[in-house]
């Protein structure tokens, strides 16, 4: 056992330097047997993960860890997103993130409860100077929870340069179970290039389903060498597996080769921030959004750089000159080393023209890393240099429905394309009173939801900014939100230790929120996923056996002011 474990060591030692002593003497964040839920690099809807989750089987309250000793750099408190987050710096030069907290240690709840009644907020975003919370390695920094954006009680951990503030794989530690199963590759496709237009056809030109059952160095057993057109570029289906086959996870690193020279190359060690949201330049986008299947593009666009891309000969784009039978090789490794290989013997198609069929198009424009204005009567849509991954086939169209407040829709694009930043949108407002334009918001419709965007009342125009192609139109907001007291009755006492309350918007969101006992503003504090505040009894109000008035205020993102009063007996 001892030899297994010191050949463990040496073979990552060997494979990740010197950093790796370091790494091996972390304590472990949870107290726990390590059951990881989401790892590093896997595609969520619009981001990729950029940690690790770690289950904690449906509890909350469980002490988490710190790895090693440092001091406390952040604490973020959040109604979605990470909700209650600690961010501790190391003298490694690297922060370890503890995310979805139910609660922080003693010392540092006070701390932030001070704050938050200072300034009469529950959302917190602080930066601590070294001397504030010096922690020592192993010791309790706060509890396990499921707060924010979470569907279920996990601690969500992540590593990241210090300076940099990118993120790094974080599944460097000895104390998690050692993962033996290789990494499997389901499909490869092959694709010529994309066209977003029709949304029912879907590009990869062709589709090579690989052997599931053998996946440590197996070769697909193709006898005759299958026909590729002479252009094309590769994506794939592949996962992997950690300490068994209950979960797939995004793999670690692809290699593509063509006769035996590498021609892309794919390795997801580190992210910048900024590069977590490229997940619609990476995968075949309109593939995802049609088929839920997220396939792996080993292809570079013009207009992208991601850090996992570490090399991209002509973007990823294979070009054969000639009608032998070449060699295509797809390797897949996981972090820890095991691998999978995948050969096909290619040879470039007799029949010309026999994979693409090139359809004409009413309408559209190509927008390159430039900026570019589209003028549709007096709406304009302005494309940055950022707005597109690459040159891009865009349908523009204008859709008169007199239901609506502007009796328009602006179509721009389709859904499926992916964007890789935002697009302004300028629509002048007509048909509506300028003593209602503070009202207006912009609206994408998606079927028959309608979801604001917001946007801000420029003289006669409304300007807003968005990262989706669809549909878009003006809407007015003129509904206060809705509170509702749920376990607050008039007069009579209340039966828990907490007051709870229930707060939605219909469409430009909530905006902020106040709760007040007997005048005095009391933390409530705001759960987004479940649109309530909870205020726990403290000695912000003491039991006087008396009636107590209860005061909520919400305002949304168009001015819309509720407010609502209940006495109860506390
Ligand atoms: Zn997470």
């Amino acid at each position: 056992m001892r030899l297994v474990i010191i050949l463990f060591f040496i073979n990552i030692f060997l494979l990740y330097g010197q950093t790796i002593h370091y790494y091996n003497h972390l304590n472990p964040p949870l107290n726990e047997t390590l059951s990881i839920s989401s790892n590093y690099g896997d595609i969520r809807s619009s981001s990729f993960h950029f940690g690790i989750d770690y289950t904690t089987k449906g509890r909350r309250g469980l002490p988490i860890f710190a790895i090693d000793s440092g001091y406390v750099s952040r604490i973020k408190v959040e109604a979605g997103g990470y909700g209650r987050a600690i961010y501790i710096n190391h003298n490694s030069g690297i922060t370890s993130v503890y995310a979805h907290l139910d609660s922080f240690s003693f010392s540092i709840t006070q701390f932030v409860k001070n704050k938050q009644y200072e300034n009469q907020k529950f959302s917190i975003d602080i930066l601590l100077e070294p001397t504030v919370f010096k922690i020592k390695k192993g010791e309790i920094i706060g509890y396990s929870g499921n707060s924010g954006q979470s569907t279920g009680p996990h601690l969500h951990f992540e590593l990241r340069n210090t300076k940099s503030q990118s993120t790094l794989y974080p599944f460097i530690f000895s104390f998690h179970q050692k993962d033996t199963l290789p990494p499997v590759i389901e499909k490869v496709l092959l694709y010529h290039s994309f066209s977003y237009l029709s949304k029912d056809t879907l590009p990869a030109i062709k589709i090579i389903p690989f052997n599931k059952n053998k996946t440590t160095n197996s070769t697909s057993q193709n006898p005759k060498a299958w026909e590729v057109p002479e252009k094309f570029f590769i994506g794939l289906q592949a996962f992997d597996y950690l300490f068994d086959k209950s979960r797939k996870f995004n793999f670690y690193h692809s290699k593509v080769l063509l006769d035996q020279e590498l021609i892309f190359e794919m390795k997801f060690d580190e992210m910048p921030f900024t590069e977590t949201n490229l997940v619609s330049g990476i995968i075949d986008f309109q593939r995802r959004n049609l088929t839920s299947e997220n396939i792996i593009l080993q292809y570079q666009y013009s207009n992208l750089s991601f850090t996992p891309i570490k090399k991209a000969i002509h973007s990823g784009m294979i070009t054969l000159n000639d009608t032998l039978t070449h060699t295509l090789t797809i390797e897949i490794y996981d972090f820890s080393g095991n691998f999978t290989t995948c050969n096909l013997q290619i040879r470039v198609s007799k029949k010309k023209g026999a994979f693409f069929n090139n359809n004409s198009y009413k309408e559209y424009i190509v927008a390159a890393g430039k900026q570019k204005i589209v003028k549709l009567g007096n709406t304009r849509l302005i494309f940055y240099p950022n707005t597109f991954y690459d040159n891009t086939k865009l349908f523009i169209n204008k859709i008169y429905d007199l239901k609506l407040l502007t009796g328009e829709i602006i179509e721009i694009g389709h859904e499926n394309i992916p964007v890789k930043s935002v697009f302004g949108l300028e629509i002048p407002i007509t048909n509506v009173k300028p003593s209602l334009y503070s009202k207006i918001v912009v609206t994408r419709i998606n079927g028959k939801v309608k979801e604001s965007i917001g946007g801000e009342i420029k003289d006669n125009t409304i300007v807003a900014k968005t990262r989706k192609f669809g549909r878009y139109t003006l809407e007015l907001d003129t509904i206060p939100p809705i509170i509702e007291f749920l376990n607050v009755k008039e007069n009579e006492p209340i039966k828990q230790n907490f007051i709870t309350v229930k707060i939605t918007d219909n469409l430009s969101g909530i905006k902020s929120y106040n709760g007040y006992i007997d005048d005095n503003w009391v933390l409530f504090e705001y759960d987004l996923k479940n649109s309530t505040l909870v205020y726990t009894f403290d000695e912000k109000c003491i039991v006087k056996n008396s009636i107590r008035k209860l005061q909520i205020f919400v305002e949304d993102n168009r001015g819309n002011l509720e407010r609502k009063r209940i006495n109860f007996f506390y």
